[in-house]
Protein backbone atom coordinates (compact mmCIF):
# COMPACT_ATOMS: atom_id res chain seq x y z
CA UNK A 1 0.00 0.00 0.00
CA UNK A 2 1.61 3.76 -0.48
CA UNK A 3 1.73 5.68 1.94
CA UNK A 4 1.49 9.51 1.62
CA UNK A 5 4.63 9.64 3.58
CA UNK A 6 7.87 8.43 5.79
CA UNK A 7 9.90 10.09 7.61
CA UNK A 8 13.42 8.78 7.51
CA UNK A 9 15.39 9.03 10.70
CA UNK A 10 17.68 6.98 13.38
CA UNK A 11 19.58 7.79 16.36
CA UNK A 12 22.65 6.85 13.74
CA UNK A 13 22.04 10.60 12.31
CA UNK A 14 23.11 11.75 15.68
CA UNK A 15 26.54 10.89 15.02
CA UNK A 16 27.41 13.50 12.56
CA UNK A 17 28.85 16.61 15.38
CA UNK A 18 32.05 18.19 14.87
CA UNK A 19 32.31 19.49 18.20
CA UNK A 20 31.05 20.44 21.66
CA UNK A 21 30.08 23.70 20.46
CA UNK A 22 29.71 23.56 16.65
CA UNK A 23 27.16 25.42 15.15
CA UNK A 24 26.10 22.25 13.21
CA UNK A 25 23.71 20.73 16.05
CA UNK A 26 21.79 17.72 14.75
CA UNK A 27 20.62 17.66 18.65
CA UNK A 28 17.40 19.89 16.51
CA UNK A 29 16.62 16.49 15.09
CA UNK A 30 15.43 15.38 18.93
CA UNK A 31 13.83 19.09 19.11
CA UNK A 32 11.85 18.24 15.69
CA UNK A 33 11.13 14.65 16.54
CA UNK A 34 10.04 15.33 20.32
CA UNK A 35 7.31 18.72 18.82
CA UNK A 36 5.94 16.39 15.78
CA UNK A 37 5.20 13.36 18.79
CA UNK A 38 3.99 15.56 21.59
CA UNK A 39 1.49 17.12 19.09
CA UNK A 40 0.60 13.53 17.93
CA UNK A 41 1.70 14.26 14.26
CA UNK A 42 3.80 11.68 14.05
CA UNK A 43 3.40 8.24 14.56
CA UNK A 44 6.38 5.33 14.89
CA UNK A 45 4.92 3.25 11.72
CA UNK A 46 6.21 6.58 9.65
CA UNK A 47 9.17 6.76 10.88
CA UNK A 48 12.07 4.42 8.81
CA UNK A 49 15.87 4.23 9.27
CA UNK A 50 18.19 5.13 7.17
CA UNK A 51 20.96 2.76 5.69
CA UNK A 52 24.70 3.94 5.16
CA UNK A 53 25.66 4.77 2.07
CA UNK A 54 27.78 2.32 0.30
CA UNK A 55 31.20 3.81 -1.42
CA UNK A 56 30.12 3.30 -4.79
CA UNK A 57 27.28 4.97 -3.79
CA UNK A 58 29.44 8.22 -2.46
CA UNK A 59 31.64 7.94 -5.81
CA UNK A 60 28.81 8.62 -8.08
CA UNK A 61 30.03 12.54 -7.03
CA UNK A 62 33.06 12.10 -4.38
CA UNK A 63 36.40 11.30 -5.48
CA UNK A 64 37.45 7.92 -4.09
CA UNK A 65 40.62 9.56 -2.81
CA UNK A 66 38.60 12.22 -0.95
CA UNK A 67 36.46 9.25 0.72
CA UNK A 68 39.52 7.52 1.68
CA UNK A 69 40.74 10.73 3.04
CA UNK A 70 37.66 11.27 5.18
CA UNK A 71 37.95 7.07 6.23
CA UNK A 72 41.43 8.11 8.05
CA UNK A 73 40.40 11.43 9.29
CA UNK A 74 37.67 9.04 10.93
CA UNK A 75 40.07 6.95 12.50
CA UNK A 76 42.77 9.55 13.43
CA UNK A 77 44.97 9.17 10.81
CA UNK A 78 45.31 12.24 8.36
CA UNK A 79 47.52 14.72 9.55
CA UNK A 80 46.35 18.29 9.76
CA UNK A 81 48.56 18.91 6.66
CA UNK A 82 47.52 16.19 4.71
CA UNK A 83 43.41 17.31 5.56
CA UNK A 84 44.48 20.82 4.40
CA UNK A 85 43.58 19.81 0.62
CA UNK A 86 40.54 17.85 1.63
CA UNK A 87 39.02 20.83 3.45
CA UNK A 88 39.15 18.50 6.63
CA UNK A 89 40.42 20.00 10.09
CA UNK A 90 39.41 23.06 8.95
CA UNK A 91 37.52 25.76 11.54
CA UNK A 92 34.18 24.53 9.44
CA UNK A 93 34.66 20.86 9.26
CA UNK A 94 36.85 19.81 12.04
CA UNK A 95 38.06 15.91 11.98
CA UNK A 96 36.01 13.58 14.18
CA UNK A 97 36.07 10.16 15.24
CA UNK A 98 33.69 8.44 12.66
CA UNK A 99 33.39 11.01 10.80
CA UNK A 100 32.92 8.86 7.71
CA UNK A 101 30.38 6.78 8.80
CA UNK A 102 28.55 9.55 10.53
CA UNK A 103 28.85 11.24 7.02
CA UNK A 104 27.79 7.80 5.37
CA UNK A 105 24.45 7.76 7.33
CA UNK A 106 23.51 11.13 6.30
CA UNK A 107 23.84 10.38 2.41
CA UNK A 108 21.99 7.11 3.14
CA UNK A 109 19.37 8.19 4.76
CA UNK A 110 18.67 10.66 2.00
CA UNK A 111 19.04 7.72 -0.82
CA UNK A 112 16.69 5.66 1.55
CA UNK A 113 13.96 8.68 1.02
CA UNK A 114 14.45 8.45 -2.75
CA UNK A 115 13.97 5.14 -3.07
CA UNK A 116 10.86 5.14 -0.95
CA UNK A 117 9.29 7.40 -3.26
CA UNK A 118 10.84 6.46 -6.78
CA UNK A 119 9.20 3.08 -5.81
CA UNK A 120 5.97 4.56 -5.05
CA UNK A 121 6.03 2.71 -1.56
CA UNK A 122 5.63 6.62 -0.40
CA UNK A 123 4.49 9.66 -2.25
CA UNK A 124 6.57 11.66 -0.27
CA UNK A 125 9.74 11.32 2.13
CA UNK A 126 11.51 13.35 4.76
CA UNK A 127 15.24 13.18 5.17
CA UNK A 128 16.23 15.94 8.03
CA UNK A 129 19.58 14.65 8.15
CA UNK A 130 20.19 15.50 5.06
CA UNK A 131 20.77 18.87 3.43
CA UNK A 132 24.55 19.12 3.24
CA UNK A 133 24.85 21.39 0.01
CA UNK A 134 28.27 22.60 0.84
CA UNK A 135 29.85 19.46 0.10
CA UNK A 136 32.57 19.08 -3.08
CA UNK A 137 33.19 16.26 -5.27
CA UNK A 138 36.95 16.20 -3.47
CA UNK A 139 36.94 18.85 -0.62
CA UNK A 140 34.52 19.32 2.46
CA UNK A 141 33.32 22.57 3.40
CA UNK A 142 30.81 24.82 5.42
CA UNK A 143 30.42 22.26 7.70
CA UNK A 144 28.96 19.17 4.78
CA UNK A 145 31.71 16.09 4.07
CA UNK A 146 29.36 14.85 1.61
CA UNK A 147 27.14 15.91 -0.41
CA UNK A 148 23.93 13.50 -0.21
CA UNK A 149 21.60 15.48 -2.33
CA UNK A 150 24.40 15.50 -5.23
CA UNK A 151 24.64 11.87 -4.47
CA UNK A 152 21.14 11.14 -4.78
CA UNK A 153 20.17 13.31 -7.89
CA UNK A 154 23.14 11.37 -9.27
CA UNK A 155 21.93 8.20 -8.06
CA UNK A 156 17.67 8.98 -9.38
CA UNK A 157 19.06 9.64 -12.59
CA UNK A 158 21.18 6.22 -13.19
CA UNK A 159 18.87 4.23 -11.35
CA UNK A 160 15.48 5.87 -12.44
CA UNK A 161 16.01 8.11 -15.46
CA UNK A 162 14.45 10.72 -13.11
CA UNK A 163 14.47 14.52 -14.52
CA UNK A 164 15.27 16.14 -10.87
CA UNK A 165 14.82 19.99 -10.25
CA UNK A 166 16.46 20.46 -6.58
CA UNK A 167 14.87 23.31 -4.83
CA UNK A 168 17.23 24.80 -2.04
CA UNK A 169 15.60 27.61 0.22
CA UNK A 170 18.65 27.85 2.44
CA UNK A 171 20.03 31.23 3.17
CA UNK A 172 23.05 30.04 1.49
CA UNK A 173 23.57 29.08 -1.78
CA UNK A 174 23.35 25.82 -2.69
CA UNK A 175 27.07 25.89 -4.52
CA UNK A 176 28.01 22.31 -4.06
CA UNK A 177 24.87 20.69 -5.69
CA UNK A 178 24.77 23.57 -8.24
CA UNK A 179 28.40 22.97 -9.32
CA UNK A 180 27.48 18.76 -9.62
CA UNK A 181 25.03 19.29 -12.17
CA UNK A 182 26.86 22.38 -13.93
CA UNK A 183 26.63 21.41 -17.54
CA UNK A 184 23.89 18.91 -17.21
CA UNK A 185 20.92 19.52 -18.83
CA UNK A 186 18.87 16.82 -16.72
CA UNK A 187 19.47 18.58 -13.36
CA UNK A 188 17.48 21.76 -12.89
CA UNK A 189 19.38 23.36 -9.90
CA UNK A 190 17.10 26.08 -7.88
CA UNK A 191 18.72 28.71 -4.79
CA UNK A 192 16.99 31.36 -3.20
CA UNK A 193 19.29 32.62 -0.48
CA UNK A 194 21.04 35.49 1.08
CA UNK A 195 23.29 37.53 -1.53
CA UNK A 196 26.64 35.97 -1.41
CA UNK A 197 28.08 39.67 -1.08
CA UNK A 198 28.59 39.62 2.91
CA UNK A 199 27.98 35.54 2.96
CA UNK A 200 29.48 32.27 2.59
CA UNK A 201 29.89 30.80 0.37
CA UNK A 202 30.02 33.88 -2.05
CA UNK A 203 28.37 32.51 -5.12
CA UNK A 204 25.05 32.31 -6.15
CA UNK A 205 24.74 34.64 -8.30
CA UNK A 206 21.73 35.41 -10.73
CA UNK A 207 24.14 35.10 -14.13
CA UNK A 208 25.14 31.57 -12.90
CA UNK A 209 22.70 30.02 -15.34
CA UNK A 210 24.85 26.83 -16.11
CA UNK A 211 27.83 25.80 -18.50
CA UNK A 212 27.78 23.96 -21.78
CA UNK A 213 24.64 21.73 -22.32
CA UNK A 214 23.78 22.30 -19.11
CA UNK A 215 23.28 26.62 -19.98
CA UNK A 216 19.94 27.85 -18.82
CA UNK A 217 19.39 25.23 -15.94
CA UNK A 218 20.90 26.59 -12.97
CA UNK A 219 19.08 29.29 -11.23
CA UNK A 220 19.47 31.73 -8.39
CA UNK A 221 18.05 34.17 -6.56
CA UNK A 222 20.34 36.24 -4.33
CA UNK A 223 18.01 37.83 -2.10
CA UNK A 224 19.25 41.68 -0.47
CA UNK A 225 20.35 41.19 3.73
CA UNK A 226 17.56 41.78 5.33
CA UNK A 227 15.00 40.74 3.39
CA UNK A 228 11.56 40.27 4.86
CA UNK A 229 8.65 37.75 4.37
CA UNK A 230 6.80 39.54 2.06
CA UNK A 231 9.48 39.93 -0.52
CA UNK A 232 11.00 36.61 -0.05
CA UNK A 233 7.95 34.75 -0.58
CA UNK A 234 6.97 36.82 -3.61
CA UNK A 235 10.66 36.52 -4.84
CA UNK A 236 10.06 32.42 -4.56
CA UNK A 237 6.57 31.64 -5.26
CA UNK A 238 7.43 33.75 -8.92
CA UNK A 239 10.39 32.33 -9.42
CA UNK A 240 9.87 28.98 -9.07
CA UNK A 241 6.52 28.31 -10.34
CA UNK A 242 7.93 29.48 -13.54
CA UNK A 243 11.06 27.27 -13.19
CA UNK A 244 8.74 24.40 -12.64
CA UNK A 245 6.68 24.94 -15.40
CA UNK A 246 9.72 25.61 -17.96
CA UNK A 247 11.59 22.31 -16.72
CA UNK A 248 8.55 19.75 -15.89
CA UNK A 249 10.97 17.55 -13.89
CA UNK A 250 9.60 13.83 -12.85
CA UNK A 251 10.74 14.41 -9.17
CA UNK A 252 11.46 17.59 -6.88
CA UNK A 253 14.32 17.53 -4.30
CA UNK A 254 13.82 20.14 -1.50
CA UNK A 255 16.41 21.36 0.83
CA UNK A 256 14.69 23.05 3.75
CA UNK A 257 17.92 25.26 5.23
CA UNK A 258 16.04 27.00 8.59
CA UNK A 259 18.49 29.92 8.89
CA UNK A 260 16.79 32.38 6.77
CA UNK A 261 14.69 33.63 10.09
CA UNK A 262 15.50 37.11 11.63
CA UNK A 263 16.89 34.71 14.76
CA UNK A 264 19.35 32.63 12.88
CA UNK A 265 22.57 33.42 14.28
CA UNK A 266 25.10 32.68 11.13
CA UNK A 267 23.00 35.26 8.39
CA UNK A 268 21.39 38.14 7.83
CA UNK A 269 17.79 37.50 6.57
CA UNK A 270 14.49 38.69 8.36
CA UNK A 271 12.14 36.52 7.70
CA UNK A 272 10.16 35.01 10.62
CA UNK A 273 7.84 31.62 10.48
CA UNK A 274 5.73 32.95 8.00
CA UNK A 275 8.17 31.50 5.36
CA UNK A 276 8.32 27.64 6.65
CA UNK A 277 4.68 27.45 6.45
CA UNK A 278 4.64 28.61 2.39
CA UNK A 279 7.99 26.88 1.63
CA UNK A 280 6.84 23.26 1.79
CA UNK A 281 3.20 24.02 0.30
CA UNK A 282 4.41 25.40 -2.82
CA UNK A 283 7.15 22.66 -3.00
CA UNK A 284 4.17 20.32 -2.32
CA UNK A 285 1.51 21.82 -5.04
CA UNK A 286 4.08 21.42 -8.13
CA UNK A 287 4.83 17.82 -6.84
CA UNK A 288 1.36 17.08 -7.73
CA UNK A 289 1.54 19.54 -10.65
CA UNK A 290 4.18 17.71 -12.31
CA UNK A 291 5.64 14.53 -10.78
CA UNK A 292 2.68 12.44 -9.43
CA UNK A 293 3.37 13.55 -6.24
CA UNK A 294 6.97 12.44 -6.00
CA UNK A 295 8.37 14.74 -3.59
CA UNK A 296 11.79 14.27 -1.25
CA UNK A 297 12.23 16.59 1.22
CA UNK A 298 15.91 17.04 2.73
CA UNK A 299 16.90 19.49 5.86
CA UNK A 300 20.37 21.55 5.71
CA UNK A 301 21.19 24.71 7.71
CA UNK A 302 19.77 25.79 10.69
CA UNK A 303 21.60 27.53 13.92
CA UNK A 304 18.91 28.79 16.10
CA UNK A 305 17.91 24.92 17.05
CA UNK A 306 16.14 26.19 20.03
CA UNK A 307 13.76 29.13 18.59
CA UNK A 308 13.35 28.35 14.74
CA UNK A 309 14.32 24.93 13.26
CA UNK A 310 11.63 22.39 15.25
CA UNK A 311 9.13 24.47 14.44
CA UNK A 312 10.14 24.95 10.70
CA UNK A 313 10.70 21.91 10.06
CA UNK A 314 7.41 20.25 12.00
CA UNK A 315 5.75 22.25 9.74
CA UNK A 316 7.23 20.76 6.72
CA UNK A 317 5.66 17.40 7.69
CA UNK A 318 2.55 18.87 8.61
CA UNK A 319 2.64 19.92 5.10
CA UNK A 320 3.76 16.66 3.66
CA UNK A 321 1.19 14.78 5.67
CA UNK A 322 -1.99 17.67 5.43
CA UNK A 323 -2.08 17.62 8.89
CA UNK A 324 -1.87 21.37 8.80
CA UNK A 325 -4.85 21.87 11.06
CA UNK A 326 -2.64 20.28 13.94
CA UNK A 327 -1.27 23.79 13.95
CA UNK A 328 -4.10 25.46 15.81
CA UNK A 329 -2.49 24.94 19.06
CA UNK A 330 0.81 24.41 20.69
CA UNK A 331 1.63 21.80 22.78
CA UNK A 332 2.92 23.17 25.83
CA UNK A 333 4.77 20.40 27.24
CA UNK A 334 7.16 21.10 24.33
CA UNK A 335 8.56 24.45 25.94
CA UNK A 336 7.95 23.20 29.12
CA UNK A 337 10.35 19.59 29.06
CA UNK A 338 12.86 22.13 26.79
CA UNK A 339 13.34 25.08 28.97
CA UNK A 340 15.72 23.94 31.18
CA UNK A 341 18.29 23.82 28.94
CA UNK A 342 17.50 26.10 26.43
CA UNK A 343 19.58 29.79 26.09
CA UNK A 344 16.71 31.47 25.06
CA UNK A 345 12.88 31.56 26.47
CA UNK A 346 11.02 28.61 24.04
CA UNK A 347 8.78 29.80 22.15
CA UNK A 348 4.72 28.63 22.39
CA UNK A 349 3.08 29.52 19.16
CA UNK A 350 3.73 28.14 15.68
CA UNK A 351 4.00 31.83 14.81
CA UNK A 352 6.27 35.02 15.65
CA UNK A 353 5.25 37.89 17.79
CA UNK A 354 4.87 40.65 15.18
CA UNK A 355 7.24 42.77 17.06
CA UNK A 356 10.34 40.41 16.56
CA UNK A 357 12.21 42.74 15.41
CA UNK A 358 12.70 46.66 14.50
CA UNK A 359 10.87 48.08 11.26
CA UNK A 360 13.58 47.60 8.31
CA UNK A 361 14.23 51.40 7.20
CA UNK A 362 15.57 50.34 3.52
CA UNK A 363 12.64 48.05 3.22
CA UNK A 364 11.16 49.54 0.39
CA UNK A 365 14.97 50.03 -1.38
CA UNK A 366 15.09 46.08 -0.70
CA UNK A 367 12.17 44.85 -2.13
CA UNK A 368 12.98 46.44 -5.19
CA UNK A 369 16.11 45.01 -5.57
CA UNK A 370 14.90 41.93 -5.11
CA UNK A 371 12.35 42.57 -7.90
CA UNK A 372 14.84 43.51 -9.97
CA UNK A 373 16.66 40.24 -9.74
CA UNK A 374 13.61 38.10 -10.01
CA UNK A 375 13.05 40.08 -13.46
CA UNK A 376 16.92 39.11 -14.62
CA UNK A 377 16.39 35.54 -13.54
CA UNK A 378 12.97 35.16 -15.21
CA UNK A 379 13.44 36.95 -18.67
CA UNK A 380 15.12 34.32 -20.55
CA UNK A 381 12.45 31.51 -19.76
CA UNK A 382 9.95 34.46 -20.27
CA UNK A 383 11.71 35.79 -23.67
CA UNK A 384 11.74 31.92 -24.87
CA UNK A 385 7.85 31.66 -24.58
CA UNK A 386 7.67 34.02 -27.21
ZN1 LIG B 1 22.62 27.77 5.38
Amino acid sequence: MKRDAVFVYSDQLLRYRFSENHPFNQFRLTLTIDLLKQLGALDDSQIIAPRMAADEELTLIHDLEYVEAVKKAGRGELSESAGEGYGLGTEDTPMFKDMHEASAFLVGGTLTAADQVMTGQAAHAVHLGGGLHHGFRGKASGFCIYNDSSVAIKYLQEKYKARVLYVDTDAHHGDGVQWSFYDDPEVATYSIHETGRYLFPGTGNVNERGHGQGYGYAFNVPLDAFTENESWLDSYETTLREVAHFFKPDVILTQNGADAHYHDPLTHLSATMDIYKHIPALAHELAHEYCDGRWIAVGGGGYDIWRVVPRAWALLWLEMTEQQHLTKSFPKEWPAKWQPKAPYPLPDSWTDPADLYPAIPRKSEITEKNKLTVDKLLYPLRSQKK
